[in-house]
This record gives C-alpha cells, structure tokens and sequence, in this order.
C-alpha cells in the first residue's frame, strides 16, 4: 500500500493539484479510514472482469483527473446487478461524460463495492487564511446543501473538540437513531475527524479534503468518495 506522501508526491510529479477518487481513498486508507473497496477498469471488458472480481451489486464511476463533481457529468452508475448493467453502465458513462467535458482525460472507470445503505455525514477540511486547517462535520444531502447544517473546528483537534463537531450540528438527533433506526457510530465519526487533523496538521501541501459522503453505521463507517486538493 502505497503512504499519503507517496500518493501526494505521484500528483505533484504530474503536475495535478487534485488527487483522484482512488488516490483520495488510498490515502484515506493510509492513514486508518475505511474506504469502499475499487479498481480501475480501462475498457469495458476490463469492467466486467473487475466487476464479477468485486461481486455485484456494484457501483461504476467516471475515472478522470478534469471530472471532479461525478455525478454531475452522469458519471456515477449504482446498484449494478450483473454483467449487462454493468456494460451499459459505462457506456452512459462515457457518453454522458465526453459530452459534457469533451476535453477530459478519462482513464476509465473505477469498479466499487456497493456500500450498503448508512447515514450519509460530511467530513471536510479547508485551509482558512487566518486560522490554517479548519475541520468541517456535517450530514450529507440536503442537511449540508440547503440547510447548511454543519460545524467547524480548527486543527488541532482534540478529542473533546471532535466530540463537540459532531454534537453541535442542529440535527444532531437524527445520530441518535430517528423513527426507529438505530443510532449511529459517533465514536468512529469522531475517529475519523481526529484522524484527518492529526494527517492536515502534519502535512501542510494539503490544502482540502472532502470526504462526501461518509455512510454511517450503527458499528463503523466508510468514506464512499473522496477528493483531496494539494496546495502551492
Ligand atoms: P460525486 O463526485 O458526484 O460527489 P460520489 O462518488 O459522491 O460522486 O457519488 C454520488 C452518490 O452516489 C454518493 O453521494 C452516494 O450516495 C452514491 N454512491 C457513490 N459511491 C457509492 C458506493 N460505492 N456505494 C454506495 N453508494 C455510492
Ligand atoms: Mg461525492
């Protein structure tokens, strides 16, 4: 497995300032967080063999260093049942995809397993001008795009500070289990923030870090996407 400043110094050498969903993940797995597991498949065929490696139901995403928001291009494709959906999967991928970026490089896609179904939490990181390293936790979907319901913590965090981010969203009832379900993990929420701070603080080329989403469960959570975005 290849260490964060390997990762960082791969980009750096190809000039790119933006780490790949795969990059981002492996890093990610570096430093102790638990990722959806994928491959890069780059062809079709190399898909389906990828695919039946992963077992089904899987997830095709769009691979492509100028394509950082997936879904928006079309190119995120999930539940995918067997061999079929899995080739017409990626070609709606790349056409969607090089119609709306006709410029892009696209290495291909990556294959994943298909998490299962968790709450969907924000973990994020910004470089603040004044305060450096600034922490982000929110919910995902509508929490943080509308209601913007997140908090913020400046690195270093501590472990009291990380339980704090966590609390301090305003729907943070809903970590407690809502109309039945069970509450979530927030011990390893908790976790993964201190882990990114204790990484940012000790590793300033970093500039950003988006983990969304992470699906949370009742024991554990797993990072689904992540970007990393490297700085001067
Ligand atoms: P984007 O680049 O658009 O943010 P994402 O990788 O976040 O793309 O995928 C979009 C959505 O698809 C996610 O918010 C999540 O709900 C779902 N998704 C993505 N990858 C997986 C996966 N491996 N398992 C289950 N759901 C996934
Ligand atoms: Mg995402």
């Amino acid at each position: 497995m290849a260490s964060a400043k390997e990762i960082i110094e791969k980009a750096r050498k190809e000039a790119r300032a933006v780490l790949t969903e795969m990059e981002s993940k492996e890093l990610l797995r570096s430093l102790g967080i638990s990722t959806t597991q994928m491959k890069l498949a780059a062809s079709k065929e190399q898909a389906i063999t990828v695919s039946k490696q992963i077992g089904y139901p899987c997830v095709l995403k769009v691979s492509s260093p100028d394509i950082t928001h997936k879904s928006d291009a079309g190119g995120v494709k999930v539940g995918l049942a067997d061999d079929a959906a899995v080739a017409q999967a990626y070609d709606d991928i790349m056409a969607s995809c090089k119609a709306k970026f006709p410029a892009a490089f696209i290495e291909g896609v990556t294959v994943q397993e298909m998490a299962r179904p968790g709450l969907e939490v924000i973990v994020g990181m910004a470089t603040d001008p004044q305060f450096g390293p600034v922490l982000m936790f929110g919910l995902g979907g509508v929490w943080v795009e509308v209601l913007k319901d997140v908090s913020f913590k400046i690195a270093p965090l501590t472990k009291g500070d990380a339980a704090k981010a966590v609390r301090e969203i305003k729907a943070a009832r809903l970590l407690d289990g809502f109309r039945g379900s069970e509450p979530v993990d927030t011990s390893a929420l908790e976790d993964i923030l201190m882990r990114v701070s204790d990484f940012v603080v000790k590793t300033p080329q970093v500039k950003e870090m988006d983990l969304n989403p992470i699906f949370a469960y009742p024991k554990g959570a797993v990072a689904v996407d992540a970007r990393v975005i490297l700085g001067e």
